[in-house]
């Protein structure tokens, strides 16, 4: 039941967010959640933030947040490779910044293709990706018996213009040369919401998952045995809800028609 809820499982990008902009009703029902005392985490694929860079453009858009209420792609892959691969040496393909939050986090990393020691290769979304990068990530792939992981599935990455190539389209290039593709660790995977829910105490009935798009947030919603609505102010229309497999439990117009409902 929707008046049930408490803990709020928020997508960014065409959930609360448009481009820079806030998506209006937003402020309203993010502070009526916490006064009700409830709680609210946003669970984004989008590796190209750090949680800090979150924490700074809410609080720009006059919403003040803290490490607690984000879980990024990024994050769930760290935790991920913590408890997978203890000790053990990762390659990377990624930005500078997400090697630098790996190795922040203890985890043993290489950009070097010929390291014996490597265990897993891991993608993430790469700006600054270059030809030799691939290359060497293809050696490994077809070389060496090693695991294979990737931040997030995800095709596109919106900017300002429209879209750039996300982690899932560099996965797709790679899949053509190696025909391997990875354990891709961001939704529609469980583990961010399965995350959330462990940190805040809240109970699965008590928590719903809110998004824009079916095969990344309704469908992990789906999958972590969580109630799911979406929202129209993105990626998917009503029609695309109704033909999707595993249908939203709620549809709304936008961010501020869940509120209504929900209160
Ligand atoms: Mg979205």
């Amino acid at each position: 039941m929707l008046e049930d809820k408490r803990l709020f499982l928020l997508d960014i990008d065409g959930t609360v967010c448009k481009g820079k902009q806030l998506i209006n009703g937003t402020r309203e029902f993010l502070s009526e959640v916490k006064q009700s005392g409830g709680q609210f985490v946003f669970i984004t694929n989008n590796a190209t933030k750090s949680i800090q860079d979150y924490i700074e453009t809410f609080q720009e858009l006059g919403i003040t947040t803290d490490y607690h209420n984000f879980i990024t792609a990024s994050y769930a892959t760290t935790r991920y490779v913590k408890k997978h691969y203890p000790d053990q040496l990762i390659y990377v393909l990624g930005t500078k910044s997400f090697i630098r939050e790996l190795k922040r986090n203890r985890i043993r990393v290489t950009t070097d293709c010929e390291d014996a020691e490597i265990a897993c290769v891991l993608i993430s979304y790469d700006n600054q990706l270059t030809y030799e990068k691939l290359q060497d990530t293809c050696e490994l792939l077809s070389t060496r018996k090693v695991d294979y992981i990737a931040t997030n599935p995800d095709f596109v990455c919106p900017v300002e213009f429209g879209y750039v190539p996300d982690c899932g389209a560099i996965c797709q290039m790679l899949e053509h040369a190696v025909k391997r593709s990875p354990y891709f660790i961001g939704k529609p995977e469980t583990a961010m919401v399965d995350l959330a829910i462990k940190g805040n105490h809240y109970t699965r009935e008590e928590t719903l998952v809110v998004g824009d798009r079916l095969y990344t947030d309704i469908l992990c919603g789906s999958r972590a045995g969580v109630e799911t609505a979406l929202v129209l102010t993105g990626e998917a229309t009503k029609e695309e809800a109704e033909a999707f497999e595993q249908k939203p439990d709620y549809v709304f117009s936008s961010i501020e028609a869940l509120h209504k409902a929900w209160k």
